[in-house]
């Protein structure tokens, strides 16, 4: 008879997190509502720009690929911006983020994975968001998981100060551009890049197709693909997770991969993790330099 394992432990409503998301969306909607006192085309272009640092250079590149799955070196200053500009998504300090997104690869879909999708979609895109849970949320057991960076001071004061750092930027942005750059370049930009990242837990374990065989559901969704930066193309990632690189067929567009072979070329981007496919199929990690054949 196999091992009965436990269940977590109970979940209790993590009420911060409900109220920020509400005020968030909210505030973002006067965005819509309210044109006259928060739109101008500048605010539209300064949201995009930050949808795209904190969304593909912060989370994509830097808490996940980086410093989640050490696909490749950095040097520090440069990792230092992408772990900040990360924490600018609000999504969670990056020893809570990293903790966690190393729980969901160690039992993907099952009952120790924090956004597991086999609890349904709406808990994998958000639900699990919203409640506390002493199995992923304790912080012994976030520092255990992330025993290779969090005594790392930078990302101490990061994991310390995400709403001071925040309000910062949000300073910066009204004495540039006033009240429709804070609206868009904080609210707006925030609930963009919150979609885009829950939908790789929750589309990408439900819809598409897989590559490879792997015991979890983890799909290749084209749509999460061009939203997210790359990462929707999961199979692929829960299939090879130190890879830099998540877009393995010819049509898999990865943005990020696109920026971390840029690094590369600069000399900044070093000790590359790269999976690539074979013409039969089948897969496997490719060691050395970004060639022509990666
Ligand atoms: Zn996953
Ligand atoms: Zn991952």
């Amino acid at each position: 008879m196999g091992q009965v394992q436990p269940l977590p432990t109970k979940s209790k409503l993590a009420i911060g997190n409900v109220i920020g998301f509400i005020v968030i969306h909210l505030v973002a909607l006067t965005a819509i509502f309210l044109p006259e006192y928060t739109f101008s085309w500048s605010a539209v272009g300064v949201m995009l720009l930050l949808v795209w640092m904190t969304g593909s250079l912060g989370i994509c590149l830097g808490f996940h690929r980086y410093l989640t799955h050490r696909s490749f070196d950095l040097p520090k200053w440069l990792a230092n911006f992408f772990v900040l500009m990360g924490t600018l998504s609000m999504q969670a300090s990056p020893i809570t983020w990293v903790g966690q997104h190393r729980m969901h690869h160690a039992n993907s879909d099952t009952d120790k994975d924090p956004y597991n999708a086999s609890k349904g979609l709406w808990w994998s895109h958000l639900g699990w968001s919203f409640y506390k849970t002493h199995d992923f949320d304790d912080k012994r057991k976030l520092l255990e998981y992330t025993k290779d960076f969090s005594d790392d001071k930078f990302y101490q004061f990061l994991s310390n100060n995400m709403i001071p750092v925040q309000a910062m930027l949000g300073v910066v942005l009204y004495l540039l551009g006033g009240i429709p750059w804070v609206v868009w370049g904080i609210f707006v930009r925030l609930a963009v890049v919150y979609q885009q990242t829950m939908s790789v837990n929750s589309a990408a374990h439900k819809w598409g197709y897989k590559n490879f065989e792997t015991d979890d559901r983890a799909t290749n969704c084209w749509w999460v693909g061009l939203i997210a930066w790359g990462e929707g193309w999961h199979n692929n990632h829960h299939a090879f997770p130190k890879s830099a690189r998540h877009g393995l067929r010819p049509w898999e567009f990865d943005s990020t991969w696109m920026v971390i072979r840029g690094l590369k070329a600069l000399g900044l981007a070093t000790n590359l993790q790269i999976a690539v496919m074979e013409p039969d199929g089948s897969g496997r990690y490719f060691s050395g330099k970004v060639t022509k054949a990666a």
